[in-house]
């Protein structure tokens, strides 16, 4: 008798492109299932409504592209370990396929705890080396980074390891498929009207693959102005690939937006562009490589601080974009209101977050996850923790938010679509209003302190005080890294080490600024 084998989605809404899809259609009759987890809705969740609403895009075009085959994909909500296991025991379905993924704690334990059960296989095809030879915290016992095999010409380096994922073809998707034995018990729209799911959040990307198709063809049309869209803030919200989201909740694969970017004339925004996909595998490689990432420092020296530094009102204002600084408000009110900053301003506005306002990052990352739609616990948390050099091996670059203006929005585009009170202001006072004669805040209308905030923070003495700080941790910072174990939840064993630079963003782009200055040093 034919096996009936249930696809447990979660973060590859997709049906192409998906290894655990087409084994099972291999093997059996796939009865594809989503599982609404309470953790992620309601007062504990860290998703705000816009990214649930673009999940539940997703669900649609997902269940879409099921019909089309002759399928459905069932909906079920609960505690996903009671759904599948009641789904076994009631012998609904013989067994469960999933793919890999890699996610926080939360989601790691379930998902470790259903790989632990006997009728479930799980499938790797996303590039990440995996391996269960782990210390007691979690951290890797071996390095990924490193040659696995027989350690002479036949190991593979990460690179090559990944790369190898990038260029193999994907996985066939399923033609036609009968029918789901596996009922919906739920809907997306009963689920948004149970966790009243409203975003206020505008300009957000539809979700589903369809509407990411759509979005990487028009994006590999124009890739070639990749290199001058990527810094500044108003050009990229417009014309950078804007993929993160479906890239996220798999809408799309890396290895898809990876082959079809590969297909369009060569040219330096399309080499650009290829390793930052290398990166998000990057940094997805690090978090499966130690789950701590979302919530303990890296470097144990560098562990809680500013913690006891707290100041809830210049969080407030960060987190409300009052602090003064014009980019940072601007770039914090776009993060608010529409979901998405590019690159340039998430790094500045943890920079001052952390450096500046000397407040402990998970605040300010926390924030940041919950209000991105693209949001990633793999890229955001290590982000954040080499923005603020928790790791000991990045240097302390400290983003200067007036220079930011300057380069990256000297006609005020971004600064007065988000920070309207400042649009009368004259171009050359818009990196730092406070310096502006009171005859230019006459004539535009606007005072400085009354109708926009002075800065709530003297930027050059809390960043002197931050460095001299780091300054004298270098030396402990390096020490702790001496422990193989440490360097291992960083990936860092062949990576050159920066400690306590001295270095502020003035000769960076993005591509430099999380630490790795080329492809190579992957
Ligand atoms: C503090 C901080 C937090 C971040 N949090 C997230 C997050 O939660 N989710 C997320 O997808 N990206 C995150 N990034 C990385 C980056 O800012 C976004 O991927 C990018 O801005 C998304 O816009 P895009 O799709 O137009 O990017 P593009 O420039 O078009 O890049 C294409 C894709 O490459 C990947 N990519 C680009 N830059 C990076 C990077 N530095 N590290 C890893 N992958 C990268 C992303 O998947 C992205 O969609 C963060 C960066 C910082 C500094």
């Amino acid at each position: 008798m034919t096996r009936s084998i249930l696809v447990w989605h979660r973060d590859d809404l997709r049906t192409v492109d998906n290894a655990a899809l087409s084994a099972a259609a291999a093997d059996g009759d796939p009865a594809p299932v989503f599982v609404f987890d309470p953790r992620y809705y309601g007062e504990r969740s860290l998703a705000c409504d816009a990214r649930l609403r673009f999940l539940h895009e997703c669900l649609d075009d997902l269940d879409r592209q099921y019909r089309d085959r002759g399928s459905t994909l069932a909906l079920r909500h609960g505690d996903p370990l009671d759904v599948l296991r009641s789904l076994l025991e009631a012998g609904a379905v013989d067994e469960i396929y999933c793919n890999r993924s890699t996610t926080a704690r939360y989601g790691r334990e379930v998902a470790e705890t259903v790989r632990s059960w006997d009728a479930v296989r799980t499938f790797s095809d996303d590039g990440i080396r995996r391996t269960d030879e782990r210390h007691r915290d979690g951290t890797v016992a071996v390095d990924t980074r490193e040659g696995w095999g027989d350690g002479g010409e036949r190991s593979v380096l990460w690179q090559d390891h990944c790369e190898a994922y990038f260029e193999t073809d994907p996985a066939e998707r399923p033609e036609t498929l009968p029918d789901n034995p596996v009922e919906s018990t739920t809907s997306v729209e009963a689920i948004e009207e149970r966790y009243d799911v409203a975003p206020e959040k505008t300009d957000v990307p539809r979700g589903g693959t369809m509407a990411g198709n759509e979005r990487l063809s028009a994006f590999c049309d124009r890739i070639s102005e990749y290199p001058g869209v990527v810094s500044p803030p108003a050009a990229a919200a417009e014309r950078s690939s804007r993929l993160s989201p479906y890239l996220a909740f798999g809408a799309l694969s890396v290895r898809q937006v990876y082959q079809a970017v590969e297909a369009a004339p060569e040219c330096r925004g399309r080499s650009m562009y290829r390793s930052r996909l290398f990166w998000n595998r990057h940094y997805m490689q690090k978090l499966a490589d130690w789950p701590g990432w979302t919530d303990r420092a890296v470097n144990p020296v560098l562990r809680g601080l500013f913690r006891d530094e707290h100041d809830p009102e210049l969080v407030t204002a960060w987190k409300e974009g009052r602090t003064g600084f014009p980019m940072v408000d601007a770039a914090m009110r776009a993060l608010v209101e529409t979901g998405y900053i590019n690159f340039r301003m998430r790094a500045m506005v943890a920079s001052v977050f952390h450096y500046v306002l000397r407040e402990w990052w998970r605040r300010g990352a926390d924030f940041m996850y919950r209000h991105l739609v693209d949001a990633d616990a793999a890229i955001n948390y290590t982000q954040w923790q080499s923005q603020c050099n928790l790791t000991g091996v990045h240097p302390v670059r400290i983003y200067d938010p007036a220079k930011q203006v300057r380069e990256y929005d000297p006609d005020g585009e971004f600064v007065r679509e988000y920070v309207p009170e400042l649009a009368p202001f004259p171009d050359e006072h818009l990196a730092k209003p406070e310096k502006a004669p009171l005859s230019v805040q006459a004539e535009a209308g606007v005072r400085i302190g009354e109708d926009y905030p002075r800065p709530v923070i003297d930027f050059e003495r809390r960043a002197a005080e931050t460095r001299a700080q780091y300054a004298d941790l270098v030396d402990r910072a390096e020490e702790a890294l001496s422990d193989p174990r440490v360097r291992r939840r960083g990936s860092f064993s062949n990576r050159r080490r920066e400690v306590g630079g001295e270095g502020d963003e003035s000769d960076i782009d993005e591509a430099t600024s999380g630490g790795q200055s080329s492809l190579d040093e992957f």
